[in-house]
């Protein structure tokens, strides 16, 4: 492909960031990407982004087109299900797929971080760091940024791309125009990060092929295995109100609350308090907005276009599917900005609102329902009649992880399935009561084969 002399600026060196810095460097055009952040590589980073991520299908095969997959099967560690730890303490695992093929991937965010702008980098991005925009001039692409020592520059751009996450400083100069439309719902919820150490023999204490809950109702902590033998915990609790972290004020109600509420988890935390307030309590919020662009001057992508709760393990999955489908819009349409961005938006945004909607609703299957037998039957006849009929009826959590169904898509056929769950499980006990009669005719009736991918 020929160079091209526009020059793409990108804010934010987070994850989407670098990812679609690879693919325009790759397709010939100058990248140069701000981020307010020191490089991770060389600072010791702050409390607060340590947290793992599930990678699954979406993801994979954004890193898989940019040649970065196979690299980073040394980083990733495949998650076969949830091993859900009861107030007892008994376990139970519940597979995610039908085979051990459809499995979700723990990664450090850092690695996957560190990788990407690693590899943007050799490709010849170049990523400034420690530059905070302040702002940009949308008519005219002028941009603000300010240093390490709060001085401020201007910087003239051709097209300015917002991968600056869910507090965009892009979106907010946007929010300044007349019909932006905007809405933010956070959740009454909180998460902070906790750390269970490896074995003395640098060994995981724990299954390491699981993503571990301990979900108890209203609340709930899980646990992602690392390389290192670590597991990255994430308690999630309400803000206020009972079992809250308004209550968790000192090293001794925080060591109370984890003993009584999570036994086992507790013996294998020897930091827990010091891990407990080392980190600071982090928001949830659901972002909508429209339009993501203006003209073909700016746009919007990935967090800072639609920021969703992390209870589907999607948000980065659904970014990484943006920078595809951004990548193939500019593949057939080259530099015609203003069109790229149009239909991008268009492709996306129907999608991103459905994935935003099934993580608030998948917070409750976690926290509520992934204990309750009535749920853990509905999960079985969703696999048993999967596996008579792989592409008509294909579980919603199988569409949105393990293929690229479009979310929307995912968030129709899984309301339907839902009402035929219903129904055919309403007087059932084991799964070998299913009246498959019943199931063939709904599933003929009311559902069409998927082109799986
Ligand atoms: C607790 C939790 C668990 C999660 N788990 C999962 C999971 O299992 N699977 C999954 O797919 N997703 C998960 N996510 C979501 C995922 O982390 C986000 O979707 C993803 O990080 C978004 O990437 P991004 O590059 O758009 O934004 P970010 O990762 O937020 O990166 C934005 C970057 O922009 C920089 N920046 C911000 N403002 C400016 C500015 N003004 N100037 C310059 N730079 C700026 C920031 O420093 C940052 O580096 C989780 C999120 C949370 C909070």
């Amino acid at each position: 492909m020929t160079r091209k002399t526009e020059t793409i600026t990108l804010i934010g060196a987070g994850l989407n960031g670098p990812l679609l810095a690879l693919g325009l460097v790759k397709r010939g055009f100058r990248v140069e990407v701000y981020e307010r952040r020191p490089d991770m590589r060389r600072v010791r980073m702050s409390a607060g982004r340590s947290i793992n991520l599930a990678l699954s299908t979406r993801g994979i095969h954004a890193l898989t087109e940019a040649g970065l997959w196979q690299a980073m099967q040394k980083i990733v560690i495949p998650m076969k299900g949830r091993m859900m730890h009861s107030a007892s303490s008994e376990l139970t695992f519940q597979p995610y797929g039908r085979n051990e093929s459809e499995v979700i991937n723990s990664i450090s965010r850092a690695e996957l971080g560190i990788a990407l702008m690693n590899a943007a980098e050799a490709q010849g991005v170049t990523i400034h760091f420690q530059r905070r925009c302040t702002g940009v001039n949308l008519k005219t692409g002028t941009l603000r940024l300010r240093d390490e020592a709060e001085q401020e520059r201007s910087v003239d751009c051709d097209v300015v791309i917002g991968c600056d996450g869910s507090a965009s400083a892009i979106r907010g100069e946007m929010l300044r125009r007349s019909r932006f439309n905007f809405s933010q719902d956070y959740l009454d919820y909180g998460y902070r990060e906790l750390t269970i150490p490896a074995g003395s023999g640098g060994e995981h204490v724990l299954e390491t092929n699981a993503l571990h809950i301990w979900p108890r109702g209203n609340y709930m902590l899980i646990a992602l295995p690392n390389v290192d033998g670590t597991f990255a915990c994430i308690l999630f609790l309400p803000f206020e109100g009972a079992d809250s972290f308004e209550q968790l004020t000192t090293r001794s109600t925080v060591q109370e609350f984890c003993q009584s509420r999570f036994p086992d988890a507790v013996p294998l935390m020897p930091d827990l308090a010091d891990n407990f307030f080392a980190n600071p309590t982090g928001t949830m919020v659901t972002i909508k907005c429209s339009p993501w662009h203006v003209k073909g001057r700016a746009l919007l992508l990935g967090d800072a276009a639609h920021a969703i709760v992390p209870f589907f393990g999607q948000g980065i999955n659904c970014g990484f599917e943006d920078c595809t489908v951004f990548l193939e819009l500019l593949d057939r349409h080259g530099a015609d900005w203003e069109r790229v961005f149009e239909e991008f938006e268009k492709a996306r945004k129907v999608n991103t609102d459905a994935i935003a909607d099934m993580a608030v609703e998948n917070f409750v299957e976690m926290r509520d329902h992934v204990a309750d037998p009535r749920f853990l039957l509905r999960k079985k006849v969703e696999l048993a009649l999967e596996a008579k009929y792989p592409k008509s009826f294909v579980p919603k959590y199988a569409m949105v992880t393990f293929h690229r169904v479009p979310y929307a898509i995912a968030l129709k056929r899984g309301q339907v399935q839902d009402r035929m769950l219903t129904e055919l499980c309403e007087h059932m006990v084991r799964v070998e009561d299913l009246d498959w009669s019943k199931a063939d005719h709904l599933i003929r009736t009311d559902l069409t084969p998927l082109e799986l991918s």
